[in-house]
């Protein structure tokens, strides 16, 4: 069944100059681009997208991170986009993500892990509205 999901390479990630490397893994899964945007957060935008991890002892790092500079911002269309973008970009923990998975390649630890990724189709729709609006988002294919 063809799905969205929300994509983000994360400022780490846009640092190291991985945009490219990883975009390419995308297409190559079959998760096609259908909206997009380089964006440097504000912290309350960053507090405002992880709000579900708030009471979490990582929330105010987590955000001074994804406020640290621009990330680039994808919706991400295909069969099963949600459980299949999951499984390319590995586990959270990059020492812990197979080999050949996009955090493997390009994390540095457990929270400058590279990428995000929608975990449910609930997630995925917050997520893909928190940063696009349906005009904003491809629907030609
Ligand atoms: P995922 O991104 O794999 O879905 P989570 O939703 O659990 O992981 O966490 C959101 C983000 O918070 C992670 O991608 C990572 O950047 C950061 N994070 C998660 N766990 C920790 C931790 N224990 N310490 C620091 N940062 C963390
Ligand atoms: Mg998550």
């Amino acid at each position: 069944m063809s799905e969205r999901t929300l994509a983000i390479i994360k400022p780490d990630a846009v640092r190291k100059q991985a945009i490219g490397d990883i975009i390419s893994r995308y297409e190559k899964a079959a998760l096609k681009p259908v909206a997009m945007k380089l964006l440097h957060m504000a912290k309350p935008v960053a507090e405002g997208f992880y709000a579900v991890h708030k009471s979490r002892p990582f929330f105010d790092s987590l955000c001074t991170f994804m406020s640290s500079g621009p990330s680039v911002v994808l919706v991400l269309q295909g069969d099963n986009a949600i459980k299949k973008n999951r499984e390319i970009m590995g586990a959270t923990d990059p020492a812990k993500a197979e080999q050949g998975t996009i955090r493997a390649a390009h994390g540095t630890n457990i929270e400058f892990n590279a990428v995000h990724g929608s975990d449910s189709p609930e997630t995925a729709t917050f997520e893909i509205g928190f940063f696009f609006p349906g005009m904003e988002i491809y629907d030609g294919r």
